[in-house]
């Protein structure tokens, strides 16, 4: 007889939903993405202020992943819209009032990070799941309730449907037999976990808000000399320490940089309480010397206004799953502040270790007295090994995080940093 294909259902279609649903997908199962949000891939509807940095750094843990996704192809197109940093450029002033650049290389054999594009990223995983006959995407449909023992989940949508019957949202209820939570650090698919289990959960917002600037492409005509559409390095991650705050740029394909201000609560304050923006660009001359001749004075201010300010959380929970039901995924199980360049890509290892886990136990299963067992009671255990393994992992990274704030904003100054460094590498 055969066998009844496994109904997966993925709460979000961010970078970390999207590449489980490839997994699952992969394995032959019936897989539903549930999404809050509009398709991002149509340009009518999409937001032009996204809540997340539009540049990332992508590293071995998430290439990995992706290598394992079982899609050739979607290891090509990612690799070929990135761009490799190999180090940090460091940017200050000399007591002189020179300004200075200085490269400090990520790896001794000349290994590098990657920036790419988290929407084109995003959109990558979308086309290929697209493709697939057994995958079927449920845009406008906000998770609002699920029953993790009767294995029912509800939502709210709204749709044509909804807006031709002058209605403003519908409820629809599903099934499934089990369920991914990937919808991130505010996931609806934790709270209602916490009902089922006993859920540690710690959450911190740290002293520290940011917001997006841009550094432009280079707008001269090139000569012999100056070739490059990058203004400055392409294949550095730029920064700009401050101590108590700092300023990072990251290359972008046509040329541009994306930047970001991190910075205390109170220095947001302090630059917002002048509505004509008067006290930006003398604020970043005094921290971040040199900004102002990459960013012109007027750009600066109009993208401190037009920009949003926004918080950084940290999140630990444990567990990860219940029962053979669902599990929670990428910044649903840790959201994490960003100065390891590692949230999205422990995200995507989540996903390849969750689904070798899985494949575990079913072939486990495969091949023992359990043949004829329901798949449910290998996924049971599977779950709870993944949460066994995945835990002390997740909340490892997620103190580096935290640490490395000062590393990047401060320590990359200091003598003693040049030493260990320069110990470490002779
Ligand atoms: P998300 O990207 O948040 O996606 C969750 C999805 O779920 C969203 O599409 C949302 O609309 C949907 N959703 C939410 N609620 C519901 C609901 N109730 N029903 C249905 N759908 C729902 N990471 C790196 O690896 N490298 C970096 O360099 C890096 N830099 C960063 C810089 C900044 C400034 C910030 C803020 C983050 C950075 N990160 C970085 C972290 C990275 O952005 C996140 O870890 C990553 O986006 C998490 O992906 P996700 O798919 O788990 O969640």
């Amino acid at each position: 007889m055969e066998k009844k294909k496994q109904k997966t259902v993925v709460i979000g279609a961010g970078p970390v939903g999207s590449l489980a649903a490839l997994y699952a997908a992969n394995r032959g199962d019936d897989v539903e993405i549930y999404e809050l949000r509009s398709d991002l891939r149509d340009p009518s509807t999409t937001p032009l202020n996204f809540t997340k940095s539009i540049n990332l750094a992508l590293s071995e843990r998430g290439i990995n992943a992706m290598r394992h996704a079982g899609q050739p192809k979607l290891i090509d197109h990612v690799m070929a819209a990135t761009i490799p940093m190999r180090g940090r450029m460091i940017h200050g002033r000399r007591a002189n009032g020179d300004l200075y650049e200085e490269s400090q290389d990520y790896d001794v054999h000349g290994r590098s990070i990657l920036a790419i594009d988290r929407g084109g990223l995003n959109k990558r995983l979308l086309d290929i799941l697209e493709e697939m006959p057994n995958v079927t995407f449920f845009f406008n449909h906000k998770l609002t309730g699920a029953d993790f023992r009767r294995n029912k989940a509800w939502f709210e949508v709204r749709d044509d449907q909804t807006a031709s019957q002058g209605q403003r949202a519908r409820e629809i209820q599903i099934d499934f037999d089990f369920m991914i939570g990937a919808d991130g650090a505010h996931s609806a698919v934790r709270y209602h976990l916490m009902k089922y289990t006993r859920m540690d959960y710690q959450q911190v917002y740290i002293d520290t808000m940011w917001c997006e600037f841009q550094i432009p492409p280079r707008t001269t005509a090139p000569s012999a000399s100056l070739t490059s559409k990058f203004i400055i390095s392409p294949n550095h991650l730029h920064i700009w320490p401050g101590k108590e705050h700092m300023f990072i740029a990251i290359p972008s394909d046509d040329g541009s940089f994306t930047c970001t201000l991190f910075a205390p609560a109170a220095f947001y304050e302090h630059l917002e309480s002048d509505p004509s923006g008067a006290l930006i660009p003398p604020f970043f001359d005094k921290h971040f010397p040199g900004v102002t001749e990459l960013i012109p004075p007027a750009d600066l201010i109009a993208f401190f206004h037009r920009n949003p300010h926004l918080p950084l959380i940290s999140i630990k929970c444990k567990p990860y799953h219940y029962g053979s039901s669902v599990v929670i995924v990428g910044d649903a199980a840790h959201a994490m502040v960003p100065f390891y360049g590692q949230g999205m890509n422990a995200g995507l290892e989540d996903v390849r270790i969750l689904f070798d886990i899985l494949d575990k136990h079913a072939r486990m299963d495969e091949f023992s007295v359990r043949a004829n067992a329901d798949a449910s009671a290998a996924r049971e255990r599977a779950l709870a090994e993944y949460t066994a393994v995945r835990v002390p992992d997740a909340h490892a990274i997620n103190d580096l995080a935290l640490q490395n704030y000062v590393e990047m904003r401060a320590l990359v100054l200091s003598p003693a940093y040049r030493l260990r460094k320069f110990l470490e590498e002779t």
